[in-house]
């Protein structure tokens, strides 16, 4: 059984090992236990249920709350070959009849639901004629009122289960659930002996951070906010404000003064307006969203790199929700809260002027917004008083990878290790470009190193301990910084200037924010661009989203790795034998062209370098023959002076 499920996932997804979490998860419901797997954002989830729906006879159930995640899961499914149908208010009547048609056909083998089908009868009816796997709840917090979204249709579910008139297994998961809110779901959804996975809730790749804003030109968060896109080019980012107004202002400041690809969702925009808005950053048409909290759910989208609120959110469940959506891929993100103490009363107003609250549940909201202005204002780690807010008990005090872990060790000096990369290019004078400099202080002698004599250098190989990518963002920082320079033209050298000799004199220090080094400069390589324009075509093409096609890592990966053929393709992860099929053959042809060209590339340089040596033997042929013919002329000089 175990054995059929990794194969299934190495064939179909392309991945080699189940997460731990998945692992477990699949492995209980196989054996038809009810199951309740909470994993963070970004952890799975879809996974869990599409393979043992593959695995089982029949139809597995899916109900979620999220009509716009259908689509697009659906649409997943078919790139990978699975067959999957959709049920929800969205369905034309033509499309519902074709659902109902593939589900009698007995070829599908996942169907996704809204929760307001399933107090229909004759529908329930319909679906006692199929035969039913399991049902998974996704989403599962819904149900319970302690959670911060609850539906009331999600009430429904166990009755429908119970309709079905067999026993088989339930499947809840979620991502954020407090221990309230997961003894509420397993009350609620009648589950039996549950088995419980609850995955940490901790995102470690994205870094949280709270900054503190107000009205002065400093602190403006407008400024700040356009100064963080400059910073961060090409890159996918969701701004939440609370209110319409503010994001009508906020949009308007980065589209029409700023000039910023952004586009913006808010319950006041017609129903066409919202589907575009969000397609078109689903589809990287904008980079850019700046939206109230209606825009989200559902955002499947996986390689936003930033999210920051502009405003307080009312509690930690939607502000962890929110900025979840950032970094889904695992790499790494930004989760940014701007905090105006001036917000907190927008909260409240919201909280007391909301009529359907009964006082109990206007003192809960009460409780979470304190507990959410407690996080803005916090001095400790970000994290570590999320994971305790969710319960999670593996706690760390210290993150390291948040604003206030970060500003413990916030600088870091340089200094030493400017000074040994500016005396290796002053004794390479001045001749080599940025990889060979990384080399030779990695002490990695390639032919080049080795055919000029660079090995001989004192500073060969005097950053050893540091690695390749260290090094090569280190040089960038310190052309950035101006103090090293690179020459124009095809063939950069890396230069000495003034500023260089003052850091030998010692007269200037090299600090570093360390901050500052975030990784992000894939997106700026020229074979990822390539890969990334065909993935955008054909997304197009197939009309889906392009993230759906390809992830971000998997492109990351094809441009590290370059494979050359079918079988390194399909070692890549997230390139399984469905897709390879489908987009392989073109992926590859752009890589191997690509290849070419650097192979091309590779042999200009050669030759140039050849050309170089040729003339340097040729100086020092006319410098010897000078020698000569001077001596010559010298001799000739004495011979007829002192014999004539
Ligand atoms: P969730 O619904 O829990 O937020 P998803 O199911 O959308 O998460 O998965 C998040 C990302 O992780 C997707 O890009 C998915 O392809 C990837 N992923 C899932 N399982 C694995 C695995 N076992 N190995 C590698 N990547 C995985
Ligand atoms: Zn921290």
């Amino acid at each position: 059984m175990e054995a059929e499920a990794l194969k299934l996932l190495k064939k179909i997804y392309g991945y080699n090992s189940f997460r731990k979490g998945q692992n477990y998860i699949i492995k209980s419901i196989l054996s038809k236990r009810d199951t309740l797997g909470i994993m963070s954002t970004g952890g799975g989830k879809s996974i869990c249920y599409q393979i043992p729906a593959l695995m089982f006879q029949g139809i597995g159930i899916v109900i979620s709350p999220l009509i716009s995640l259908m689509k697009d899961q659906v649409d997943s499914l078919k790139i990978l070959g699975i067959n999957g149908v959709y049920i929800n208010s969205s369905l034309t009547k033509e499309e519902y009849k074709n659902a109902i048609v593939e589900l009698r056909s007995g070829r599908v083998k996942l169907l996704y639901l809204a929760p307001e089908r399933i107090t229909n009868e004759k529908f329930i009816n319909f679906i006692k004629g199929l035969k039913i796997s399991f049902i998974a709840v996704d989403e599962a917090h819904c149900i319970s009122q302690w959670g911060h979204d609850f539906r009331k249709s999600y009430l429904e579910i166990p009755k429908f289960v119970k309709a079905l008139g067999v026993k088989i297994p339930i499947l809840a998961l979620t991502a954020t659930a407090t221990p309230k809110v997961m003894k509420d779901i397993e009350t609620l959804l009648e589950m039996e002996n549950p088995y419980r996975y609850i995955d940490g809730f901790d995102r470690e790749n994205i870094f949280f951070k709270v900054e503190k804003v107000d009205e002065s030109i400093i602190k403006n968060p407008d400024i700040i906010i356009s100064k963080y896109i400059r910073k961060h080019k090409n890159m996918s980012g969701i701004i939440y404000a609370s209110t319409r107004k503010e994001v009508d202002a906020l949009y308007s400041y980065l589209k029409d003064v700023k000039n910023y690809n952004v586009g913006k969702y808010h319950a006041g925009l017609t129903q066409e307006e919202r589907k575009k808005a969000q397609e078109d950053f689903l589809n990287d048409n904008i980079t850019i969203m700046v939206a109230t909290n209606a825009f989200g759910m559902g955002i499947d989208k996986s390689n936003v790199r930033f999210v920051i609120h502009k405003n307080i959110p009312k509690d930690l469940e939607s502000y962890y929700q929110e900025a979840g959506r950032a970094g889904r891929d695992g790499l790494p993100s930004e989760a940014i809260l701007l905090f105006d103490e001036k917000d907190i009363v927008t909260q409240e107003f919201f909280i007391d002027s909301n009529e359907e609250t009964t006082d109990s549940q206007r003192r809960i909201k009460r409780e979470k917004l304190d507990d959410m202005v407690r996080y803005a204002n916090l001095t400790s780690c970000y994290r570590e008083f999320i994971l305790k807010y969710f319960g999670d008990k593996r706690i760390k005090n210290y993150c390291g990878n948040c604003g206030n872990c970060r500003e413990v060790k916030d600088v870091e000096d340089l200094t030493t290790e400017t000074k040994m990369v500016i005396s290796c290019i002053g004794r390479a004078k001045e001749k080599i470009g940025i990889s060979t400099l990384v080399n030779i202080l990695l002490g990695k002698a390639d032919t080049k190193i080795e055919r000029k004599g660079l090995k001989e250098l004192s500073t060969f190989g005097i950053m050893k301990e540091r690695d390749q990518k260290w090094l090569e963002e280190f040089i960038n920082f310190l052309i950035l910084e101006n103090y090293i320079e690179l020459t124009a033209g095809s063939y950069p050298t890396v230069q000495l200037n003034k500023n260089s000799f003052e850091v030998l004199k010692d007269v200037k220090k090299i600090q570093r924010k360390s901050n500052e080094v975030i990784t992000f400069e894939y997106y700026e390589n020229a074979l990822f661009k390539k890969l990334n324009a065909l993935r955008k075509s054909i997304a197009m093409k197939e009309n889906v989203a392009p993230y759906i096609i390809f992830s971000d890592t998997t492109l990351f990966e094809m441009t590290e790795k370059k494979p050359r053929n079918r079988w390194e393709m399909l070692k890549i992860k997230g390139v399984g034998n469905q897709k390879f099929k489908n987009y392989g053959e073109e992926f590859l042809n752009i890589i191997n062209e690509f290849s070419k060209e650097d192979l091309e590339i590779l042999k200009i340089e050669n030759y140039i370098d050849e050309k170089y040596l040729e003339m340097e033997k040729i100086e020092n042929l006319k410098k010897d023959l000078r020698i000569n013919i001077d001596t010559q002329i010298l001799k000739d000089l004495l011979i007829k002076n002192l014999f004539s």
